[in-house]
């Protein structure tokens, strides 16, 4: 079988490095075409030279001439600058583009991979937050597959491959993130080390941070009924602690579907890439002889209020969730740069809300325009 191409955006990130374990194990069935980075040069390099992708872009233009020279003896196209991007996952020689940047900065190249007929592997679920209802009707209009890489998505996905019925409700699980058990004093006062402590996912920064806060849960709410087509009240968020149960789907009969593994995103991240057929992977298996404690309850909204506030951007349309998740991509990177104390990410992200001019109809460019006045409005804030 002819072997798919694969770009990834975000190659050096935690999702774009698992990508390219997944195709170093199964190099008969994919080729790594495009690498994107934005920083990371060593890295980007280092990848280059083992994978022999046809062109790799370093979005950073500091580092271009380094990247250039270090790559001058392979046939390598190197490109910088974000419009790059944008440009090159329209090209010909690309099968399936794997979204795996982190942040706003995934709008636009998913987009144009959209309206260039390429198969979409999204992990970036910035870009249905920001422009959920434009992706979808893109999605549609270009005929495009838009396959989720978030575990709890694809396991949705795989609980309904095939399934005649319509869904009822979403079970959205999530694992709680570092402050689950903690109580209120010591989320007041913890600190970006307290945060960055994940119990079950190795993963970026950011998104470590929005799991913190919960705002990820929140963001895949938003993500969920994108993909979906569910209704707000139709997603219910459950802690699951051990995550092992990725998501589940109930019935009008009252039945439940779930996809259940060892949590490893090796095992989302290829069914993505290789949909609808699962790869051979040697990811640890469940040993039902030896657990299992599976235990679910309910969130604490009061605790996390960025699940409320997600909740309410979703029920309220329009671009409230495009200015919620700008508001939260500063709010993050100033906790990050020990600016702001963690319980002042929702506060900042609420009060941005309210201050940014609401748009019910939002098109291409206003979403674009409300990215900007919500970031600049959010740092006037701290
Ligand atoms: P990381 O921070 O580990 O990696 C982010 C990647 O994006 C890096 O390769 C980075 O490049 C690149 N990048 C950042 N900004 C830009 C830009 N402007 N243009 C091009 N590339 C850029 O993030 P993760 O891998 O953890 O997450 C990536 C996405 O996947 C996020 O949307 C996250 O929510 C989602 N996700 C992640 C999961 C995980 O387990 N990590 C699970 C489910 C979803 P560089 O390093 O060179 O600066």
């Amino acid at each position: 079988m002819k072997k798919k191409r694969v770009a990834i955006l975000g190659s050096t990130g935690s999702i774009g490095t698992q990508t390219l374990d997944i195709i170093r194990a199964h190099r008969d069935k994919f080729d790594a075409e495009v690498l994107v980075a934005n920083n990371n040069a060593e890295l980007l390099i280092q990848q280059a030279i083992e994978f022999q992708p046809n062109t790799v872009i370093i979005v950073n233009e500091q580092k271009y001439d380094f990247v250039c020279d270090a790559l001058a003896e392979y046939p390598i196209k190197v490109y910088t600058k974000s419009e790059a991007v944008e440009q090159i996952v329209c090209s010909e020689s690309i099968d399936i583009v794997f979204a795996a940047m982190v942040g706003y900065a995934g709008l636009k190249p998913v987009i144009s991979a959209i309206k260039s007929k390429k198969t979409i592997a999204l992990a970036n679920k910035e870009t249905l937050v920001v422009a959920g209802d434009l992706i979808m009707q893109l999605a549609e209009q270009y005929q495009v597959n838009i396959i989720p890489v978030d575990s709890e998505h694809s396991a949705i996905l795989q609980s309904i491959l095939s399934e005649p019925n319509e869904i009822e409700k979403i079970l959205l699980t999530a694992s709680g993130g570092p402050f689950f058990y903690a109580d209120n004093e010591f989320i007041a006062n913890a600190t970006k080390a307290d945060a960055l402590k994940h119990p079950r996912w190795t993963m970026g920064k950011k998104i470590t941070i929005d799991s913190a806060t919960m705002m990820n849960k929140g963001f895949e709410v938003i993500e969920a009924h994108w993909l979906f087509g569910v209704k707000p009240e139709q997603i219910q968020i459950v802690i699951h602690p051990q995550s092992i149960v990725h998501s589940m789907v109930q019935f009008a009969d009252g039945s439940v579907k779930a996809q259940l593994s060892e949590p490893d995103m090796r095992i989302p991240i290829a069914y993505a890439l290789n949909f609808p057929l699962r790869l051979p992977l040697s990811c640890k298996r469940i040993d039902f002889s030896k657990i299992l404690t599976l235990e679910f309850q309910n969130p604490d909204t009061k605790k996390f209020p960025c699940i409320a506030l997600a909740y309410d951007a979703l029920r309220k349309g329009g671009n409230t969730a495009c200015i919620m998740n700008a508001a939260n991509e500063i709010a993050v990177e100033a906790f990050l740069n020990d600016k702001i104390r963690f319980l002042q990410i929702a506060e900042i992200i609420e009060k941005t809300i309210n201050k940014t001019t609401f748009i019910q109809n939002p098109q291409i460019n206003d979403y674009i325009a409300t990215d900007i006045e919500a970031r600049l409005t959010a740092k006037e804030l701290f």
